[in-house]
């Protein structure tokens, strides 16, 4: 009864409610987007803080982004208010993984201070690997080798586990070996690569059921948002701390649990360690043996009024009394976007068979997106099969119509978007209020798609932040370019020379370098200098020194060509002729394709610029923009960083077949890759408040080829009667809304501009050679322009730094 008129509840819709309140046993939430389902974990933390019911270290929260962890904190705090006693553990699978980890790395046969290694440092030491075996590394690229093993960890396979058959299929068999090996290899560098985090709590846990019950016994409530994401190691891992609790006494439970008394700080790095844990770690005695020497000590340490109040203390109950694992969690199969990263969206499905008893809660009402929108999303949604189906309504006005515009081509595209934004916020000033830039987002497909707008952005002086990855200008690919041509500009500028000075290899070691630097200092001339001087004496030895020469004679070429080419074929020549473009088209993985087509797209942005010395002053503006976290600013970044969040007005360019759904999807997974796609794009339309703007261009130039599209087939599927047809800003012709064949998007865009490049041409001419519309397959094959893996790992992975 004292619940009934908490202010975080009456806030609720009454399914809401049920959620939040039901706090004994399993609940599921499983509901579409936008129904608070986020905002139902969330009070549901306040609530059990509130009704006494634990104390914040028992409570474990697992979110999808650290931002999204950051986030619930934030509301928990507003809603609790003075809970001085710490906060719950909120964060990812992999911040929590890593965070049991460091307290029992012996256990697992590492030292606490782990590192974790990133993916280049794991390629570097597969590598290693593969060659010790006398495997061809061309071949059997290590790359290829570590999404295997990575796919492995996500299904919470180690290498016995590994199915004998799939492990054959890497380098003539020994790909369980190589696994194996790698694992040996970790433990001798004392670190962990990111699948480790989970997989080797798992172990942890499986192999000392006495480390496993303490945390079974610590979290007594377990909340997972974005449940349809988690994959089988995730979910066996949430599995074994969700099992029943051997019961233990009412004393014990009644006191906080051993492991209760850290107290960190919401800000508590992932790093540094926690006292109060280290001191429950040597106590080994289960809780129902009353207090031990240990835990008065802890208690002694971390006495009151840090530890609320008496009152929140007696009303907690006895964990005999608990019969079931108070887990909920919350997530949509519609919006399960990571199946190509192992998700298993059938996780969800399984719920209450995992967990007999659960209570499922549906949620109907969608609280954010005005009408127009969400008929709009749910009318796209409903074009995928395998799917459980709800309902989704809002009890708001129908609002604006989603706005589908096309461009002519993708600078277009930017340039019609940068004008709607600041059309928008000269509206909102007329009127007299404030267009906040916060609530803009720009969600892509592909992360390549970024540079046009960050550079359209900059022109135009509009604040903006990309999220979940590095801006285009700050990739390791562009730098490395930009390095090159830094040289070239600039032979004095050190920092450049030698971060290409050997990349890629040309044999050049540490001690080669060493000697560069100090004959450099000692002469006090540039390293390019001092490489010069050196690569004509007999200082060096012969195969760093020719390399030294080779080097040196190419730079001297590209300054001389420098005043005579075009800077972008410049740039090109420089990229093919330095080996550097090689290095990636020799590179199997799955990013390196994502690696060379920024390449090209860095050499198209240079079209627009005078010289190579514009172009130069351009990119150190951009890298010198600081993003303060403070200033409005629009948000631009994938699909998939997208997931949970929302915005006012959301536009999403690039609606165009191979583009979104994406090409290598439909290839690798056909119908299953489609669906993904397609509830990628319900991702996307969902984000949206009031506005839903998307876009696609009919031409774009991808691997600097131009192309011309075909709308994407997921325009086709928006009801018209919520969809507003636009053209953006430069076109002049008619829409083709309807006898264009089967699309009724077909003809968007192909009009009125008055662009005669040959570019354009090319694309004239590819035109009505059948595609998707006629013949069932796209167009073009953007391949590899998809780097999945860069924006999928982004948030996610925070873990490490
Ligand atoms: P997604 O599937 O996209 O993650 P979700 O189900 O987690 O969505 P939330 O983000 O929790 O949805 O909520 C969507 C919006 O609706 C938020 O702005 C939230 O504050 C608001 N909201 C949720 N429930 C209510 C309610 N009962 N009354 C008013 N606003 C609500
Ligand atoms: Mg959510």
């Amino acid at each position: 009864a004292r619940a009934s008129n908490l202010p975080y509840l009456t806030d609720l819709n009454p399914e809401q409610r049920a959620a939040v309140e039901t706090l004994d046993g399993p609940v599921l939430v499983l509901a579409g987007a936008g129904t608070g389902k986020t905002r139902v974990l969330t009070t549901r933390i306040a609530h059990i803080l509130n009704m006494g019911r634990a104390h914040p270290s028992q409570i474990l929260a697992v979110t999808f982004t650290n931002k999204a962890a950051r986030e619930m904190k934030e509301r928990v705090g507003m809603m609790v208010g003075a809970v001085a006693e710490g906060m719950p553990w909120m964060g990812t699978f992999h911040s929590i993984g890593v965070k049991i980890l460091r307290r029992h790395a012996e256990m697992v046969g590492l030292k606490s201070d782990f590192t974790i290694l990133d993916t280049d440092d794991q390629i570097r030491v597969l590598k290693q690997l593969v060659e010790a075996e006398g495997l061809d590394d061309k071949r059997w690229p290590a790359r290829v080798l570590a999404m295997l093993i990575d796919g492995w960890k996500n299904r919470g396979l180690t290498p016995e586990q590994v199915p004998a058959g799939e492990a054959a299929s890497f380098g003539n068999g020994k790909g369980k070996k190589l696994y194996t090996a790698y694992q040996e290899r970790l433990k001798t560098l004392n670190a962990a690569d990111f699948g480790d985090l989970l997989l080797e709590c798992i172990r942890l846990f499986r192999q000392n059921p006495d480390v496993l019950k303490q945390y079974q016994q610590r979290f007594r409530f377990i909340l997972v948002d974005e449940y349809q994401d988690t994959n089988v190691a995730q979910y066996l891992w949430l599995r074994l701390l969700s099992q029943n609790v051997p019961s233990t006494s009412p004393q014990a439970a009644a006191q906080p649990s051993p492991l209760a008394g850290e107290g960190g700080s919401p800000e508590q790095s992932e790093g540094e360690p926690d006292e109060g844990f280290e001191l429950a770690d040597t106590f080994d005695m289960p809780a129902s043996t009353d207090p031990s020497p240990a835990f008065a000590a802890d208690a002694a340490q971390a006495p009151s009024p840090a530890r609320g109040e008496e009152s929140a203390q007696a009303a907690l109950p006895s964990a005999s009394q608990t019969h079931q694992k108070n887990i909920c969690c919350v997530g949509d199969d519609d919006q399960s976007i990571y199946g190509w990263r192992g998700a298993e969206v059938d996780n969800i499905l399984r719920f209450d068979h995992d967990f007999p008893g659960a209570k499922v809660v549906r949620l109907e009402r969608n609280y954010r997106s005005t009408g127009h929108i969400l008929a709009a999303a749910s009318a796209l949604i409903a074009h995928n099969e395998g799917r459980l189906g709800k309902t989704l309504r809002t009890e708001d006005e129908l609002g604006e119509k989603v706005q589908v515009t096309g461009a002519w081509d993708s600078e277009e595209e930017a340039r019609a978007i940068g004008e709607e934004i600041e059309q928008m916020q000269r509206e909102a000033r007329d009127r007299g209020e404030d267009h906040p830039l916060d609530e803009v987002a720009i969600l892509v497909r592909a992360s390549f798609q970024m540079r046009e707008f960050e550079d359209r952005f900059i022109q135009l002086g509009m604040p903006y932040r990309v999220i979940g990855g590095p801006r285009f200008y700050e990739r390791a690919e562009i730098r490395d370019a930009l390095a090159y041509l830094r040289v070239v500009a600039q032979p004095a500028d050190d920092l450049a020379f030698e971060r290409i000075v050997n990349t890629p290899k040309r044999g050049l070691g540490d001690a080669a370098l060493q000697m560069l630097h100090d004959y450099a200092r000692k002469n006090k001339v540039p390293l390019t200098e001092a490489a010069r001087a050196l690569s004509a004496t007999d200082e060096m030895k012969p195969k760093p020194r020719t390399a030294l020469r080779t080097l040196m004679e190419s730079f001297g070429r590209w300054a001389k060509q420098k005043e005579t080419l075009p800077h972008n074929e410049l740039a090109e020549i420089i990229l093919d002729e330095s080996g550097y473009t090689e290095m990636w088209q020799k590179d199997r993985s799955a990013d390196a394709a994502g690696r060379l087509e920024n390449l090209k797209e860095l050499v198209r942005s240079m079209e627009e610029f005078e010289n190579l010395q514009g172009f130069l002053e351009h990119i150190s503006l951009v890298m010198d923009r600081d993003s303060a976290d403070n200033e409005q600013a629009v948000s631009i970044m994938t699909l998939h960083s997208a997931k949970g969040l929302e915005f006012d007005t959301v536009f999403l360019p690039g609606w165009e077949e191979g583009l979104f759904p994406h090409q290598r999807s439909l290839d690798d997974q056909g119908r299953a890759g489609l669906e993904e796609e397609r509830r990628l794009a319900h991702v996307g339309i969902t984000r949206a408040r009031k506005r839903a703007k998307i876009y696609f261009a009919a031409n774009r130039r991808i691997h600097g080829l131009w192309s011309s599209n075909v709308p994407s087939r997921f325009l086709d599927e928006l009801p018209e009667e919520h969809v507003e047809v636009k053209e953006a800003a430069g076109g002049t012709g008619g829409f083709g809304m309807s006898g264009y064949g089967p699309s009724r998007f077909d003809e968007m865009g192909s009009f009125g501009s008055t662009y005669s490049t040959p570019g354009w041409q090319r694309a004239q001419q590819r035109r009505g050679k059948g595609g998707f519309s006629d013949s069932g397959a796209p167009r073009y094959v953007p391949d590899g322009v998809f780097d999945q893996d860069s924006d999928a790992y982004a948030d996610d992975d925070a873990a490490s730094s």
